[in-house]
Protein backbone atom coordinates (compact mmCIF):
# COMPACT_ATOMS: atom_id res chain seq x y z
CA UNK A 1 0.00 0.00 0.00
CA UNK A 2 1.70 3.33 -1.22
CA UNK A 3 1.04 5.48 1.61
CA UNK A 4 -0.35 9.50 0.85
CA UNK A 5 1.26 12.17 2.28
CA UNK A 6 -0.50 13.88 5.22
CA UNK A 7 0.05 17.22 5.68
CA UNK A 8 -2.41 17.42 8.79
CA UNK A 9 -1.56 19.89 11.53
CA UNK A 10 -2.28 16.99 14.09
CA UNK A 11 -2.80 13.98 15.02
CA UNK A 12 -0.41 14.22 11.85
CA UNK A 13 1.90 11.80 10.36
CA UNK A 14 4.29 9.09 11.94
CA UNK A 15 7.39 7.63 11.25
CA UNK A 16 6.75 4.91 9.03
CA UNK A 17 9.38 2.76 10.92
CA UNK A 18 7.40 3.62 14.02
CA UNK A 19 3.97 2.22 13.19
CA UNK A 20 5.47 -1.08 11.80
CA UNK A 21 7.40 -1.46 15.21
CA UNK A 22 4.55 -1.12 16.95
CA UNK A 23 2.29 -3.42 14.94
CA UNK A 24 5.20 -6.17 15.28
CA UNK A 25 4.70 -5.08 18.84
CA UNK A 26 1.17 -5.38 19.16
CA UNK A 27 0.22 -8.75 20.63
CA UNK A 28 3.62 -9.65 22.16
CA UNK A 29 5.66 -6.59 23.73
CA UNK A 30 9.64 -8.16 23.55
CA UNK A 31 8.36 -11.57 25.01
CA UNK A 32 6.06 -10.29 27.58
CA UNK A 33 3.49 -12.39 26.13
CA UNK A 34 1.51 -9.16 26.44
CA UNK A 35 0.57 -5.90 24.50
CA UNK A 36 1.88 -2.65 26.48
CA UNK A 37 -2.18 -1.79 25.95
CA UNK A 38 -2.58 -4.87 28.68
CA UNK A 39 0.58 -4.10 31.03
CA UNK A 40 0.05 -2.51 34.25
CA UNK A 41 1.32 0.96 34.52
CA UNK A 42 2.92 -0.16 37.88
CA UNK A 43 4.47 -3.25 35.89
CA UNK A 44 8.27 -3.22 35.57
CA UNK A 45 7.73 -3.60 31.44
CA UNK A 46 5.94 -0.52 31.39
CA UNK A 47 7.97 1.15 34.22
CA UNK A 48 11.05 0.16 31.68
CA UNK A 49 9.06 1.77 28.59
CA UNK A 50 8.40 4.86 30.61
CA UNK A 51 11.48 5.67 32.13
CA UNK A 52 13.57 4.60 28.57
CA UNK A 53 10.71 7.41 27.01
CA UNK A 54 11.89 10.39 29.86
CA UNK A 55 15.65 9.16 29.59
CA UNK A 56 15.73 9.45 25.83
CA UNK A 57 13.81 13.04 25.78
CA UNK A 58 16.12 14.11 28.76
CA UNK A 59 19.14 13.24 26.37
CA UNK A 60 17.48 14.41 22.76
CA UNK A 61 16.19 17.98 24.41
CA UNK A 62 19.36 18.03 26.62
CA UNK A 63 17.10 18.42 29.81
CA UNK A 64 18.69 19.30 33.07
CA UNK A 65 18.01 17.13 36.16
CA UNK A 66 16.10 20.11 38.10
CA UNK A 67 13.88 19.71 35.60
CA UNK A 68 11.04 17.15 35.78
CA UNK A 69 9.59 15.50 32.76
CA UNK A 70 5.87 14.49 32.87
CA UNK A 71 3.92 12.86 30.53
CA UNK A 72 0.48 13.64 31.44
CA UNK A 73 -3.19 13.84 29.80
CA UNK A 74 -5.78 16.45 28.77
CA UNK A 75 -4.26 17.84 25.49
CA UNK A 76 -2.99 21.68 25.03
CA UNK A 77 -6.06 23.02 26.29
CA UNK A 78 -5.93 21.13 29.30
CA UNK A 79 -2.49 22.55 30.18
CA UNK A 80 -4.32 26.00 29.74
CA UNK A 81 -6.03 24.96 32.75
CA UNK A 82 -3.30 22.90 34.75
CA UNK A 83 -0.38 25.03 34.08
CA UNK A 84 -2.37 28.21 36.09
CA UNK A 85 -3.81 26.55 38.80
CA UNK A 86 -0.29 25.04 39.24
CA UNK A 87 1.95 28.26 38.76
CA UNK A 88 -0.55 31.55 38.70
CA UNK A 89 -0.33 32.02 43.04
CA UNK A 90 3.19 30.38 43.48
CA UNK A 91 4.22 34.34 44.01
CA UNK A 92 1.18 35.54 46.13
CA UNK A 93 -1.51 37.17 44.15
CA UNK A 94 -2.72 35.34 41.31
CA UNK A 95 -1.23 37.26 38.28
CA UNK A 96 0.00 35.89 34.94
CA UNK A 97 0.85 37.92 32.07
CA UNK A 98 0.17 36.45 28.00
CA UNK A 99 2.21 37.33 24.53
CA UNK A 100 -0.92 36.83 22.18
CA UNK A 101 0.23 36.05 18.89
CA UNK A 102 -2.76 34.19 17.40
CA UNK A 103 -5.38 31.48 18.28
CA UNK A 104 -3.84 29.18 20.97
CA UNK A 105 -2.28 31.93 22.55
CA UNK A 106 -5.76 33.66 22.71
CA UNK A 107 -7.10 30.46 23.89
CA UNK A 108 -4.40 30.51 26.55
CA UNK A 109 -5.01 34.11 27.94
CA UNK A 110 -8.56 33.66 28.22
CA UNK A 111 -8.47 29.98 30.40
CA UNK A 112 -6.54 31.02 32.90
CA UNK A 113 -8.02 34.43 32.94
CA UNK A 114 -10.88 32.27 35.41
CA UNK A 115 -8.10 31.43 37.69
CA UNK A 116 -6.59 34.67 38.34
CA UNK A 117 -5.65 38.38 37.12
CA UNK A 118 -4.39 38.11 33.31
CA UNK A 119 -2.76 40.50 31.32
CA UNK A 120 -2.01 41.07 27.78
CA UNK A 121 2.05 41.55 27.69
CA UNK A 122 2.00 41.93 24.00
CA UNK A 123 -0.19 41.43 21.10
CA UNK A 124 -0.76 41.11 17.47
CA UNK A 125 -4.26 40.62 17.43
CA UNK A 126 -4.74 44.43 15.62
CA UNK A 127 -2.67 44.69 11.89
CA UNK A 128 0.22 47.01 11.47
CA UNK A 129 3.17 47.51 9.09
CA UNK A 130 6.74 46.09 9.66
CA UNK A 131 9.56 47.11 7.51
CA UNK A 132 7.21 48.80 4.98
CA UNK A 133 4.77 46.14 4.54
CA UNK A 134 1.00 45.97 5.54
CA UNK A 135 0.88 42.73 7.81
CA UNK A 136 -2.61 41.28 9.27
CA UNK A 137 -3.88 40.12 12.46
CA UNK A 138 -1.75 37.41 13.61
CA UNK A 139 0.45 37.01 11.24
CA UNK A 140 3.48 38.86 13.08
CA UNK A 141 5.32 39.22 16.14
CA UNK A 142 5.86 42.45 18.42
CA UNK A 143 9.54 43.28 19.11
CA UNK A 144 10.63 41.46 22.08
CA UNK A 145 11.62 45.40 23.43
CA UNK A 146 8.21 46.71 23.56
CA UNK A 147 6.33 43.44 25.82
CA UNK A 148 5.11 45.24 28.70
CA UNK A 149 5.72 42.40 31.60
CA UNK A 150 4.30 42.94 35.17
CA UNK A 151 7.25 42.03 37.65
CA UNK A 152 4.92 40.67 40.07
CA UNK A 153 3.67 37.98 37.74
CA UNK A 154 4.07 34.64 38.26
CA UNK A 155 4.73 33.92 34.76
CA UNK A 156 4.73 35.06 31.30
CA UNK A 157 2.63 32.83 28.35
CA UNK A 158 4.00 32.89 25.12
CA UNK A 159 2.98 29.76 21.85
CA UNK A 160 6.24 29.42 20.37
CA UNK A 161 4.48 28.35 17.46
CA UNK A 162 1.01 29.52 16.57
CA UNK A 163 -0.20 26.42 14.84
CA UNK A 164 -3.16 27.83 13.16
CA UNK A 165 -1.45 31.42 12.09
CA UNK A 166 1.89 29.71 10.61
CA UNK A 167 4.30 31.75 13.35
CA UNK A 168 6.82 30.74 15.30
CA UNK A 169 9.38 32.13 17.69
CA UNK A 170 13.19 31.51 17.00
CA UNK A 171 14.32 32.81 19.80
CA UNK A 172 12.71 33.33 23.61
CA UNK A 173 12.81 36.86 25.73
CA UNK A 174 15.35 37.08 28.62
CA UNK A 175 12.79 38.30 30.95
CA UNK A 176 15.77 40.21 33.63
CA UNK A 177 15.84 42.44 30.13
CA UNK A 178 12.20 43.19 30.47
CA UNK A 179 12.51 44.40 33.80
CA UNK A 180 10.63 41.12 35.14
CA UNK A 181 13.69 38.92 36.53
CA UNK A 182 11.30 36.63 38.75
CA UNK A 183 8.39 36.14 36.14
CA UNK A 184 9.25 32.76 34.70
CA UNK A 185 8.27 31.67 30.78
CA UNK A 186 6.37 29.37 30.31
CA UNK A 187 5.98 28.05 26.85
CA UNK A 188 3.63 25.94 24.21
CA UNK A 189 5.55 24.58 22.29
CA UNK A 190 3.09 22.01 20.79
CA UNK A 191 3.75 22.13 17.33
CA UNK A 192 7.37 22.74 17.05
CA UNK A 193 8.36 20.43 20.17
CA UNK A 194 11.47 18.55 18.57
CA UNK A 195 11.44 19.99 15.53
CA UNK A 196 14.67 22.31 16.16
CA UNK A 197 16.69 22.73 19.40
CA UNK A 198 14.65 24.05 22.46
CA UNK A 199 16.65 25.33 25.12
CA UNK A 200 14.40 24.45 28.15
CA UNK A 201 16.55 25.93 30.60
CA UNK A 202 15.33 29.59 28.66
CA UNK A 203 11.92 28.71 31.06
CA UNK A 204 9.96 27.86 33.79
CA UNK A 205 7.88 25.30 31.90
CA UNK A 206 7.43 23.88 28.38
CA UNK A 207 4.46 22.20 27.68
CA UNK A 208 3.82 19.99 24.38
CA UNK A 209 0.81 17.59 22.85
CA UNK A 210 2.48 14.76 21.55
CA UNK A 211 -0.08 14.39 18.46
CA UNK A 212 2.15 16.82 16.05
CA UNK A 213 5.71 16.17 15.75
CA UNK A 214 6.06 13.38 18.89
CA UNK A 215 3.35 10.63 19.15
CA UNK A 216 0.37 9.85 18.77
CA UNK A 217 -2.82 11.66 20.73
CA UNK A 218 -3.40 11.29 24.33
CA UNK A 219 -0.11 12.44 25.95
CA UNK A 220 0.82 15.76 26.69
CA UNK A 221 4.66 16.66 27.73
CA UNK A 222 4.86 18.58 30.59
CA UNK A 223 8.95 19.61 31.68
CA UNK A 224 9.16 22.06 34.61
CA UNK A 225 11.79 23.62 36.74
CA UNK A 226 11.63 21.83 39.67
CA UNK A 227 11.34 24.63 42.44
CA UNK A 228 8.29 26.52 40.89
CA UNK A 229 6.31 22.95 41.61
CA UNK A 230 4.39 22.08 44.97
CA UNK A 231 2.61 25.84 45.27
CA UNK A 232 -0.69 25.08 43.44
CA UNK A 233 -4.00 26.44 43.82
CA UNK A 234 -6.26 24.45 46.47
CA UNK A 235 -8.65 23.94 43.66
CA UNK A 236 -6.29 21.93 41.75
CA UNK A 237 -7.25 18.53 41.39
CA UNK A 238 -4.63 16.48 43.18
CA UNK A 239 -3.90 13.98 39.83
CA UNK A 240 -3.23 17.54 37.60
CA UNK A 241 -0.74 19.02 40.77
CA UNK A 242 2.73 18.64 38.93
CA UNK A 243 4.29 17.92 42.24
CA UNK A 244 2.51 14.35 42.58
CA UNK A 245 2.81 13.80 38.62
CA UNK A 246 6.92 14.48 38.97
CA UNK A 247 7.33 12.49 42.05
CA UNK A 248 5.73 9.25 40.90
CA UNK A 249 7.54 9.81 37.39
CA UNK A 250 4.13 10.59 35.53
CA UNK A 251 2.61 7.48 37.69
CA UNK A 252 0.78 9.17 40.16
CA UNK A 253 -2.45 7.93 38.22
CA UNK A 254 -2.69 5.58 35.39
CA UNK A 255 -0.83 7.77 32.50
CA UNK A 256 -1.92 6.44 28.66
CA UNK A 257 0.54 4.17 28.75
CA UNK A 258 -0.04 3.38 24.94
CA UNK A 259 0.38 6.76 23.69
CA UNK A 260 3.68 6.95 25.51
CA UNK A 261 4.68 3.99 24.40
CA UNK A 262 4.25 5.17 20.79
CA UNK A 263 6.18 8.35 21.67
CA UNK A 264 9.03 6.60 23.44
CA UNK A 265 9.14 4.64 19.77
CA UNK A 266 9.14 8.24 18.20
CA UNK A 267 12.27 9.38 20.99
CA UNK A 268 13.95 6.34 19.26
CA UNK A 269 13.20 7.08 15.89
CA UNK A 270 14.61 10.58 16.08
CA UNK A 271 17.61 9.26 17.52
CA UNK A 272 18.71 7.23 14.85
CA UNK A 273 18.10 10.16 12.67
CA UNK A 274 21.23 12.20 14.30
CA UNK A 275 18.59 13.62 17.13
CA UNK A 276 17.21 17.21 16.57
CA UNK A 277 20.24 19.35 15.28
CA UNK A 278 19.72 16.73 12.20
CA UNK A 279 16.30 17.07 12.50
CA UNK A 280 16.07 20.49 12.47
CA UNK A 281 18.45 21.00 9.04
CA UNK A 282 16.05 18.47 7.50
CA UNK A 283 12.50 20.53 8.49
CA UNK A 284 14.52 23.92 7.48
CA UNK A 285 15.47 22.32 3.91
CA UNK A 286 11.86 21.35 3.44
CA UNK A 287 10.65 24.94 4.63
CA UNK A 288 13.16 26.43 2.55
CA UNK A 289 11.56 24.49 -0.64
CA UNK A 290 8.00 25.43 -0.09
CA UNK A 291 8.66 28.82 0.82
CA UNK A 292 10.76 29.69 -1.63
CA UNK A 293 7.90 28.36 -4.24
CA UNK A 294 5.31 29.89 -2.55
CA UNK A 295 7.58 33.41 -2.58
CA UNK A 296 8.27 33.09 -6.53
CA UNK A 297 4.88 32.71 -7.34
CA UNK A 298 1.95 35.53 -8.05
CA UNK A 299 -0.40 32.70 -7.65
CA UNK A 300 0.02 31.78 -4.36
CA UNK A 301 0.73 33.71 -1.17
CA UNK A 302 1.86 33.36 2.59
CA UNK A 303 1.08 36.48 4.55
CA UNK A 304 3.44 35.87 7.61
CA UNK A 305 6.24 38.17 8.07
CA UNK A 306 9.57 36.55 7.03
CA UNK A 307 11.00 37.12 10.30
CA UNK A 308 8.68 34.81 11.83
CA UNK A 309 7.45 32.11 9.63
CA UNK A 310 6.88 28.42 10.90
CA UNK A 311 8.81 25.92 9.97
CA UNK A 312 5.97 23.56 10.85
CA UNK A 313 2.68 25.21 9.81
CA UNK A 314 3.04 26.91 6.28
CA UNK A 315 -0.51 28.50 5.96
CA UNK A 316 -1.11 29.93 1.88
CA UNK A 317 -3.78 31.22 0.08
CA UNK A 318 -4.52 31.04 -3.44
CA UNK A 319 -4.99 34.94 -5.54
CA UNK A 320 -7.93 33.67 -6.39
CA UNK A 321 -10.04 32.31 -3.63
CA UNK A 322 -13.05 30.47 -5.64
CA UNK A 323 -10.58 28.00 -7.18
CA UNK A 324 -10.15 26.65 -3.39
CA UNK A 325 -12.34 23.77 -4.14
CA UNK A 326 -10.43 22.66 -6.73
CA UNK A 327 -7.39 22.70 -5.88
CA UNK A 328 -8.09 20.81 -2.87
CA UNK A 329 -10.10 18.33 -4.71
CA UNK A 330 -7.22 17.98 -7.01
CA UNK A 331 -5.04 17.20 -3.97
CA UNK A 332 -6.57 14.47 -2.66
CA UNK A 333 -6.26 12.68 -6.00
CA UNK A 334 -3.20 13.03 -6.37
CA UNK A 335 -2.37 11.93 -3.00
CA UNK A 336 -1.88 14.89 -0.86
CA UNK A 337 -4.24 14.59 1.89
CA UNK A 338 -5.50 17.53 4.60
CA UNK A 339 -4.29 20.79 2.93
CA UNK A 340 -7.27 22.83 3.78
CA UNK A 341 -6.37 25.68 5.93
CA UNK A 342 -8.48 25.93 9.33
CA UNK A 343 -11.57 27.71 9.33
CA UNK A 344 -10.65 30.54 11.75
CA UNK A 345 -8.19 31.83 8.97
CA UNK A 346 -9.12 29.67 5.46
CA UNK A 347 -6.98 28.74 2.30
CA UNK A 348 -4.66 26.43 2.85
CA UNK A 349 -2.20 25.08 5.21
CA UNK A 350 0.26 22.71 4.80
CA UNK A 351 1.60 20.88 8.08
CA UNK A 352 5.75 19.56 7.50
CA UNK A 353 6.71 18.08 10.95
CA UNK A 354 9.47 15.75 11.38
CA UNK A 355 7.68 12.82 9.77
CA UNK A 356 7.08 14.53 6.73
CA UNK A 357 9.99 13.67 4.56
CA UNK A 358 11.30 16.01 1.67
CA UNK A 359 9.71 13.81 -1.22
CA UNK A 360 6.02 14.84 0.19
CA UNK A 361 7.31 18.41 0.07
CA UNK A 362 8.59 18.71 -3.12
CA UNK A 363 4.96 15.99 -4.39
CA UNK A 364 3.00 19.06 -2.46
CA UNK A 365 5.38 21.86 -4.62
CA UNK A 366 4.96 19.88 -8.10
CA UNK A 367 1.29 19.44 -7.65
CA UNK A 368 0.93 23.10 -6.96
CA UNK A 369 2.98 23.75 -10.03
CA UNK A 370 0.54 22.11 -12.56
CA UNK A 371 -2.48 23.41 -10.67
CA UNK A 372 -1.16 26.94 -11.43
CA UNK A 373 0.24 26.08 -14.77
CA UNK A 374 -3.66 25.24 -15.47
CA UNK A 375 -5.39 27.74 -13.55
CA UNK A 376 -3.15 30.66 -13.77
N1 LIG B 1 -1.63 24.61 21.51
C1 LIG B 1 -1.24 24.49 20.23
C2 LIG B 1 -0.06 25.28 19.76
C3 LIG B 1 -1.93 23.63 19.38
O1 LIG B 1 -1.55 23.53 18.10
C4 LIG B 1 -3.02 22.90 19.86
C5 LIG B 1 -3.82 21.92 19.00
N2 LIG B 1 -3.70 22.02 17.66
C6 LIG B 1 -3.40 23.08 21.19
C7 LIG B 1 -2.68 23.93 21.99
C8 LIG B 1 -4.58 22.33 21.76
O2 LIG B 1 -4.22 21.01 21.93
P1 LIG B 1 -5.27 19.87 22.30
O3 LIG B 1 -6.24 19.76 21.19
O4 LIG B 1 -4.37 18.67 22.45
O5 LIG B 1 -5.90 20.27 23.58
Amino acid sequence: MARPWNFSAGPSVLPETVLQQAAAEMLDWQGSGMSVMEMSHRGRQFVQICDEAEADLRELMNIPADYAVMFMQGGGLGENAIVPMNLIGRRGAPMADFVVTGHWSTRSHKEAGRYGDVHIAASSALPTEIDGSARNAFTYVQAVSSWQVRPEASYLHLCSNETIGGVEFTEWPDLAELGAPDVSLVVDASSHFLSRPLDVTRCGLLFAGAQKNAGPAGVTVVIARRDLLGKSLPICPSAFDYANVAAEHSRYNTPPTFSIYVAGLVYKWLKAQGGVAAIEAANKAKADLLYGYLDASGFYRNPVDPAVRSRMNVPFVLADESLNDAFLKGAEAAGLLALKGHKSVGGMRASIYNAMPLAGVQALVDYMQEFERRHG
